[in-house]
């Protein structure tokens, strides 16, 4: 599966009313293959994690964002299933504490990146500071509009020091959000994820729209890639970011370490 065609070539002007949330170009059959088709991949990607962890070389990255329903958990649970948590860690970013905002806002990033052999994955990230802050106006424009800058230069470095880097926006529709939203007030084992708050912030769609779209627009390069996934179809949205993860894994070449000489002679007593 031939991903690329989701990347968003550097210096584009990205309009996300051009992109359909709901299309299955690449894969041919319909739900229940998709499913099976995971499952092959899977187990793709725990041998090139493994392999990964083994080397001991290569850092990935990897930056889910997207709307409230949008699947950044769904993402997580499904896409790396079967992958040895050992080697994979996830970093979740929520309204910052206290703490937090007394630093600048990469202060609570940094610490989170990826180390040699590992895989991080971050539910929501550093974009926050230039989507919901922006949005709402937590902070002035001027000092919003110079962070791209700031990531773009923060995502040079970690890729100069060896990461590998890959960001999916979740692109899901008004309606389909919706229908999400719905389906978590009528279930009762899903209510615990409905918040009031989700509601004030789908009143603010075609604003977060066109921050995603400023975000897309200038922060997508060639070291840190953004993705633009249709995500109205959960099992369609988990094959194109499972393909996008593993084309970039096997690109790295890696190898298992050389053994130990002289192991043919060896005798366990
Ligand atoms: P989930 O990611 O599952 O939606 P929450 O419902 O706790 O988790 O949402 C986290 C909230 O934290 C989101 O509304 C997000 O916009 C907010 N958030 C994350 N980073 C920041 C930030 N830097 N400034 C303000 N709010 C933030």
């Amino acid at each position: 599966m031939d991903v690329d065609r989701y990347r968003v070539r550097p210096g584009v002007s990205v309009n996300l009313a051009e992109f359909d949330p709901n299309e299955k170009t690449l894969f041919d059959g319909g739900k229940d293959e998709g499913k099976t088709a995971i499952k092959t991949l899977n187990l793709r990607l725990e041998a090139l994690q493994e392999l990964l962890y083994a080397e001991n070389r290569h850092k990935m990255l990897i930056v889910l964002q997207g709307m409230d329903t949008s699947g950044k958990d769904g993402v997580i649970r499904h896409v790396f299933d079967g992958v040895n948590p050992q080697g994979v860690k996830v970093a979740g970013f929520k309204v910052p504490t206290p703490l937090e905002l007394a630093h600048d806002y990469l202060w609570r990033v940094h610490p989170h990146t990826p180390g040699r052999g590992e895989i991080v994955i971050f539910n929501r990230s550093h974009y926050e500071d230039v989507l919901v802050v922006r949005v709402h106006g937590l902070v002035s424009k001027e000092v919003w509009e110079r962070r791209y800058d700031h990531i773009t230069a923060f995502e040079k470095l970690l890729a100069d020091e060896g990461t590998t880097i890959l960001k999916f926006f979740l692109h899901i529709s008004k309606e389909e959000q919706k229908q999400r939203l719905q389906a978590r007030l009528d279930t009762p084992d899903k209510q615990w994820k409905f918040s009031t708050g989700d509601l004030a912030e789908r009143k603010l769609w075609d604003d977060y729209m066109a921050a995603y779209e400023a975000v897309l627009s200038r922060t997508s390069t060639d070291y840190a890639p953004w993705y633009i996934v249709p995500s109205d179809r959960k099992w369609y949205r988990n094959l194109v970011i499972s393909h996008a993860i593993i084309n970039s894994l096997e690109g790295l070449q890696m190898r298992y370490p050389e053994a130990e000489a002289g192991l043919e002679t060896v005798v366990i007593d």
